[in-house]
């Protein structure tokens, strides 16, 4: 502790000031050494100066655990992204209307942008295949009647994969009604659309109706287009034997539940399905019937 070096400026007898000086430690000398000289002399210094060399093998293992780190990191960020992309397929499987509107609900345009490119391009493509599977499976029978009674009309499904289309078409008696249901490529969590191909003998009246009880049908049911044309089927099938639909969902029979509408306004006399009128109340903070506006149950004997 007593050895002192020469104060700063002090000369030393050498103009670089790099000769060793008597009792000066290896580190201390090469702080005071310039940058140039140090590498210069690097080879012969390093068989001498052993205290150089743990410096050396620390840095190296500093690196090593770094990158082991950042390694463990992304190794963690794949799994967690191979996870989302699973969950998401599962809900867009599973789920594909609850998708939608949170879909619908994006503010970040962009990422909505980019999600709906991203579904087309990696998650549709085997949902379209599952779809188009189920509608085979189910267009390889007609489908005769409903299980109602003989009355009821004919429904036929065919698939078109190339096109990304399904046709329906559904006969009784004299009157024909053909529906095109279009699938977008990033289904489902862009709606499938819906066109009329045909139609005769059914009015423009019950024509826009039913086009409303699909396209309620294929976008706010979980289900699959085949099932989804199969609730379509029983419910003009109902409505053909004079059951009048829901004036809230369009629907003789409920998608959920499987009820015809029971609850009768006293004053329009209109039915609604339990289910949707409960739903209206509590959307609307009222108890008021939806058609005409008079408080539910005001003049019940
Ligand atoms: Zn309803
Ligand atoms: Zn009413």
């Amino acid at each position: 502790m007593s050895r002192r070096f020469p104060p700063r400026g002090v000369s030393s007898g050498n103009s670089r000031g790099t000769r060793r000086r008597p009792g000066e430690p290896a580190a201390a000398r090469r702080l005071r050494e310039p940058p140039s000289t140090r590498s210069s002399r690097a080879s012969s210094t390093d068989a001498r100066d052993s205290r150089e060399r743990p410096t050396a093998t620390t840095k190296s293992g500093n690196d090593a655990r770094v990158s082991s780190r950042r390694a463990a990191r992304e190794a963690h960020e794949r799994k967690s992204a191979r996870l989302a992309v699973g969950l998401y397929h599962a809900a867009l499987r599973a789920l594909p209307a609850a998708v939608r509107v949170w879909f619908a609900d994006l503010r970040d345009k962009g990422f909505a942008g980019a999600l709906a490119s991203a579904t087309a391009a990696c998650v549709s493509p085997a949902l379209l295949a599952a779809e188009f599977d189920a509608v085979e499976r189910a267009s390889e029978g007609n489908y005769g009647a409903g299980g109602l009674d003989d009355d009821a009309g004919e429904l036929t499904i065919k698939a078109s994969r190339g096109n990304r289309e399904v046709i329906a078409r559904y006969d009784i008696d004299d009157a024909c009604l053909e529906l095109v249901v279009r699938l977008p490529a990033s289904y489902p969590l862009a709606a499938a659309e819906l066109d009329c191909a045909k139609r005769v003998g059914i009015s423009e009246a019950r024509l826009r109706k039913w086009m409303l009880t699909v396209t309620s049908i294929l976008q706010h049911q979980n289900g699959a287009v085949a099932e989804g044309l199969m609730l379509w089927r029983s419910n003009i099938d109902r409505e053909f034997k004079g059951v009048e639909p829901c004036p809230i969902c369009y629907l003789v029979i409920h998608g959920t539940n499987h009820q015809t509408p029971r609850l009768v306004c006293r004053q329009c006399s209109n039915k609604f399905h339990s289910a949707c009128l409960y739903k209206w109340f509590q959307s609307s903070s009222g108890s008021k019937c939806p058609l005409c506006q008079v408080p539910w149950g005001s003049n019940y004997r």
